[in-house]
């Protein structure tokens, strides 16, 4: 049984790892846990994602999104420059129907926040069906690939001294005496085991509610979303692309570089079904009794009405993953943070980052704080 950890970091997911690291190299942490309920590190939402480091242009409704993503990006790039792929043509299209912007609209929103835009060559016009199409754009985007970032994670944990536990889950934190907390783990065998610590750090993203004990859940309301996202083997025409047509029922093509193939999103496809977040509903489970049955096709259909070269693709196989967002930005598609204390369980952190350049945004708070480690 392990005792009086410094802190217990609860999911092995970039935000878990990237934090267990940060608690250690920069906070003075010495003994610090992590717990992942998978066989192994960013199996989750830090792999099963569409790669994008944003930079802003997917946000015109949300200005507060956008402005950050343009203020995280170039971090990023610095911090994770192997993880990150450049080289690759980014465009975003304006449909000429039933678009909420207009491709005046995202250009004047460009500028505001200082992002690079400008109108793409005839031969990339072409690739688009110029009735549904108004313009097409050339923008500076890049995308992820996550195993990258895993294998990073891994070495630093390692050098750090972190303890990892896999295959464990954490089904209870409740307070402890002498101003600790316990952790409750259970194993794939069902063998139980206690964890005492200091500080508890809840990075599980889909499942931040679903503890028990003295856990209060989160007061900001979460939605939980299932979704597919076609991995494809695109013909050579759109090989070196990314496309996102903006923005309301539209879709997104982007590299996914830790497979060399593209992945294929469609905003009235690629969400299945969602409900709002409650202790005692386990998006995890709830994920693995869906059907999964693909919706690729219909994708493709519509896609391809767009952009007609994506019927020459391949389609590999899907990607399934609970998506969590907050349920105050359904609206506007916002990606901010959340960061919760929770008063009746002191030193308890819920984290949740939305998007994997918000790190920044988390880590920021944790500057903030005061950690008595004595
Ligand atoms: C379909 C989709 C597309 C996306 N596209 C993008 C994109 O293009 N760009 C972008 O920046 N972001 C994107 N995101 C969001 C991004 O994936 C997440 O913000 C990020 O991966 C969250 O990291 P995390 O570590 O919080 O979550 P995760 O990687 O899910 O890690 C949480 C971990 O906690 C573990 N866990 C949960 N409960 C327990 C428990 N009780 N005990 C032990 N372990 C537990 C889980 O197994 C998991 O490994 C997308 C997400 C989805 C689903």
């Amino acid at each position: 049984m392990d005792i009086n950890q410094d802190a217990v970091v609860v999911g092995g997911g970039f935000y878990g790892a990237a934090i267990a690291i940060y608690l250690a190299k920069q906070r003075g942490f010495k003994r610090i846990v992590l717990v992942e309920r998978e066989p192994a590190l960013f199996t989750r939402a830090s792999y099963n994602n569409q790669a994008r480091v944003h930079n802003g242009y997917h946000y015109p409704r949300s200005f507060t999104t956008a402005y950050r993503s343009r203020v995280n990006l170039p971090k990023f790039v610095r911090d994770w420059p192997d993880a990150v792929r450049q080289d690759f043509t980014k465009l975003y299209a304006i449909a000429r129907r039933n678009s909420k912007v207009t491709p005046k609209q995202f250009e004047r929103f460009c500028r505001e926040i200082g992002a690079k835009i400008q109108p793409a060559e005839p031969s990339l016009r072409a690739l688009f069906e110029p009735g549904l199409i108004e313009e097409v754009f050339v923008v500076e985007e890049y995308a992820f690939d996550s195993t990258k970032l895993a294998s990073w994670a891994v070495r630093e944990l390692e050098d750090c001294g972190v303890k990892i536990h896999l295959q464990k889950t954490v089904t209870a934190i409740s307070n402890g005496p002498n101003q600790t907390l316990q952790v409750a783990l259970k194993s794939e065998n069902g063998s139980e085991e206690l964890i005492t610590c200091r500080y508890v750090f809840n990075c599980t993203y889909s499942g931040l509610n679903q503890f028990k004990g003295d856990f209060p859940g989160t007061q900001t309301g979460l939605k939980q979303e299932v979704t597919e996202m076609a991995l494809m083997k695109v013909p050579s025409a759109l090989e070196g692309l990314g496309v996102t047509v903006m923005d309301g029922p539209f879709f997104s093509m982007m590299p996914f570089p830790a497979r060399g193939l593209h992945t294929l999103s469609h905003v009235r496809y690629t969400p299945h079904m969602h409900w709002n977040d409650e202790q005692g509903i386990d998006p995890y489970q709830k994920l693995d009794q869906y059907d999964r049955a693909t919706r690729v096709d219909r994708m493709v259909r519509d896609v391809g009405r767009y952009l007609p070269a994506i019927r020459d693709a391949k389609y590999i196989e899907s990607l399934f993953e609970i998506k969590t967002v907050l349920v105050k930005n359904e609206g506007d598609d916002g990606r901010p943070i959340l960061f919760e204390k929770h008063p009746v369980l002191p030193k308890c952190y819920s984290i949740l980052g939305g998007k994997v350049d918000n790190i920044y945004d988390v880590l920021e708070k944790l500057d903030a704080e005061e950690f008595d480690l004595i």
